[in-house]
């Protein structure tokens, strides 16, 4: 019997791979441009690394996958980039440089969700963090970077909703005004709710079953408790989006779905035919507490991630002109299956002449051959004949203008080099 997938999990079969392909190599050309390097880190980690105390975020506490391993270490898949990242921070001591670290990461996080369009169980990551500095300046680079990454791939309406959680003291403040505002209400709030007014009441704004909630949709906002450095602070950030030009619109009531940010939270939108809701195709924000309860020192970072089977999406919702199919330069039909051996010898050739070429291995006849070749659109026929064949050349056809030469096999690579421009 034939075994499935995993619920929420999907395949990339090789017809669409080269769409993954073009995204990543727009993300790694990006990536050089703003001067970061890559990170790769293990998807599993041991599990503190994400369940940590202070984090009651249903993705780590309801989503996440663990387990043990036969020498009986608790384990997570990575439900997110960032803890991971961060963990390797501190183990490698990046900070001892004294710098500001940039890094990026593209992979796959691991979600238990309920899957639908758009959310699986597997999803893969592009995001970038920028560890131990705190300034307006950096936090703008970010969402600047954020921005011009999406309209980059052609989406059209992108915008930015930006808010402030304040710091420490504001976050506090703000805390303390939720519980108050909530706690009259508790009776009807969900049973996690209950928990989050003691532990997290700004989580409360998150719920997915109290969404619609009257006391929710009442609920002070962060903004009215910022005290004064943190308003300059978030001042000061909308002072370089405006500088530069990004469309950015405050959000009130955003808060995101991670319990480490402090200061700044953002989101990148675009106008998606189609998406709804789910136009929201990515976000970060910045966490001052994360690096020092993973075991670093006391510095801040900024982050955000990315989903890339959404931005795939999006790319195909809106037709964007953004992935091109890699064309074959040169395909070889034969008249005889005789003549493959000739065949396997110019292909070689042509490969080393960094010319991508194939032939088909399976189908004899002529006609099933050159509807393989149209297919794969390839930009040059090589036909050998039989006549062609004895006389030690080879018929080469150019598929647009149909004209054909007879060319010597030695010199294949080099006829084509020069008609390809290489
Ligand atoms: P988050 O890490 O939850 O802030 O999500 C950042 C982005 O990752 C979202 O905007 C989505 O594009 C994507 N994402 C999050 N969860 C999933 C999922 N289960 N499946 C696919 N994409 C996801």
């Amino acid at each position: 019997m034939a075994i499935n997938k995993v619920k929420g999990t999907y395949d990339v079969c090789p017809n669409e791979s080269y769409l993954w392909q073009r995204l990543e190599e727009e993300i790694r050309a990006l990536m050089k441009l703003y001067n970061i390097k890559e990170m790769r880190t293990p998807i599993m980690e041991y599990s503190e690394v994400f369940h940590r105390q202070s984090e009651l975020s249903d993705m780590v506490t309801k989503e996440t996958y663990n387990f043990d391993d036969r020498g009986e270490r608790r384990l997570t898949l990575r439900p997110e980039g960032t803890a991971g990242i961060i963990r390797a921070y501190v183990e490698n001591k990046l900070y001892a440089s004294g710098e500001l670290e940039k890094v990026y990461y593209i992979g796959p996080n691991f979600r238990y969700e309920r899957p639908q369009k758009g959310r699986y169980r597997q999803f893969y990551q592009f995001g970038v963090e920028a560890i131990g500095a705190i300034d307006p300046a950096l936090d703008a680079e970010l969402i600047i970077l954020a921005y011009d990454f999406i309209k980059r791939l052609g989406l059209k309406g992108v915008r930015v909703r930006i808010n402030s959680l304040g710091d420490e003291d504001s976050r506090q403040q703000y805390h303390h005004a939720l519980k108050t505002h909530f706690d009259p209400h508790m009776e009807t709030l969900c049973d996690d709710c209950k928990i989050r007014i003691d532990k997290n009441p700004l989580r409360i704004l998150d719920c997915k079953i109290d969404q619609n909630h009257p006391a929710l949709l009442n609920a002070p906002t962060p903004q009215d408790y910022l005290n004064t450095d943190s308003r300059h602070y978030f001042t000061s950030i909308l002072e370089h989006l405006h500088m530069a030009g990004i469309n950015y619109e405050i959000a009130n009531r955003l808060v995101r779905g991670l319990d480490y940010y402090s200061h700044t939270v953002f989101e990148i939108e675009a106008d998606i035919e189609g998406f709804g809701a789910q136009n929201v195709l990515g976000g970060g924000g910045r966490y001052q507490k994360l690096v020092k309860e993973l075991g670093g020192p006391d510095l801040g970072g900024i982050g955000f991630a990315f989903g890339m089977e959404r931005l795939l999406m999006a790319i195909d919702a809106e037709n964007v002109d953004f992935a091109k199919e890699p064309i074959l330069e040169a395909f070889i039909l034969t008249f005889q299956p005789d003549y493959r051996s000739l065949a396997t010898k110019i292909l070689f050739q042509l490969r080393q002449a960094r010319i991508s070429c194939d032939m088909n291995y399976t189908q004899k006849s002529f006609k099933s051959q050159l509807k393989q070749a149209i297919k794969q659109q390839a930009k040059y026929l090589i036909i050998i004949g039989e006549d062609e064949y004895k006389r030690g050349v080879v018929g080469v056809k150019n598929t647009q203008t149909e004209v054909q030469d007879e060319v010597v096999v030695a010199k294949v690579p080099k006829y084509l080099k020069e008609r390809l421009g290489k």
